[in-house]
């Protein structure tokens, strides 16, 4: 099954939140079915988190797109995405930064390294490098990067991600336990930041060396 209608309907009801026709244009791009477990299929088109294992999940649909929409995202551009998960965040992405773009996904837990990879192969992205590691620590062996993006809430800003960030970069990252508020970041061209809240957001934990402790 493609799920067509479905997509279709679920692009149109985000179409009332001010989107770019570009994101939209690419979320309709995007097989989210190929993204889920295989029994959740039939809900891939419903606008809400999805359990995909590990106690984690794939984001909402208007959750992506908003998230893509602070990103500023456009052709060319590289850019690191902490926490893979799917890999349905890392292929829209991959479809506004274009074949001249490329997107480093970092996941920290193996079944969904091999989960997300998977994912993506079958749906045709190719410009998608999914890495095993702590994303918490960013990734240098590619850095700078144009724009980052963390989808899991943390503690604080890691100076890790901010180090990794081009002069006109901007990294979107919840912050927060349990709720979280979505910063903006941007680091401007003599290195300075500034910070943008843009509303309250609800996200699994990030762990790792600049995450929450979850052991205790
Ligand atoms: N972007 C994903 C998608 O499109 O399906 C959804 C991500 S899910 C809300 C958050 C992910 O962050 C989980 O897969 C979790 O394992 C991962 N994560 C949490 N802490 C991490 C860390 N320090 N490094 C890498 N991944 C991390």
């Amino acid at each position: 099954m493609e799920y067509k209608e479905e997509r279709l309907r679920l692009i149109n009801s985000l179409k009332y939140q001010g989107l770019s026709q570009e994101i939209l244009d690419a979320m309709y791009r995007v097989p989210r079915h190929l993204f889920v477990p295989s029994e959740s299929q039939i809900d891939a088109y419903v606008d809400a988190p999805i359990m995909i294992g590990q106690n984690q999940t794939i984001s909402a649909p208007h959750m992506v797109a908003m998230m893509c929409d602070l990103l500023d995202l456009s052709e060319g551009q590289v850019v690191l995405e902490v926490g893979a998960g799917s890999g349905y965040h890392a292929a829209v992405i991959s479809e506004l930064v274009g074949e001249s773009g490329h997107v480093y996904s970092i996941e920290c837990i193996e079944e969904l390294v091999n989960f997300s990879r998977n994912n993506l192969k079958n749906a045709g992205y190719s410009n998608v490098t999914v890495i095993h590691g702590d994303g918490s620590e960013g990734y240098p062996e590619y850095a700078p990067y144009d724009r980052i993006l963390v989808t899991a809430g943390a503690p604080d800003v890691p100076d890790s991600l901010l180090n990794h960030l081009k002069p006109e970069g901007i990294l979107v990252i919840p912050v927060g336990f349990y709720f979280q508020d979505l910063y903006q970041i941007k680091k401007e061209l003599d290195g300075s930041i500034s910070k943008n809240e843009k509303g309250g957001v609800m996200f699994v934990p990030l762990i790792g060396k600049y995450g929450f402790n979850m052991k205790s």
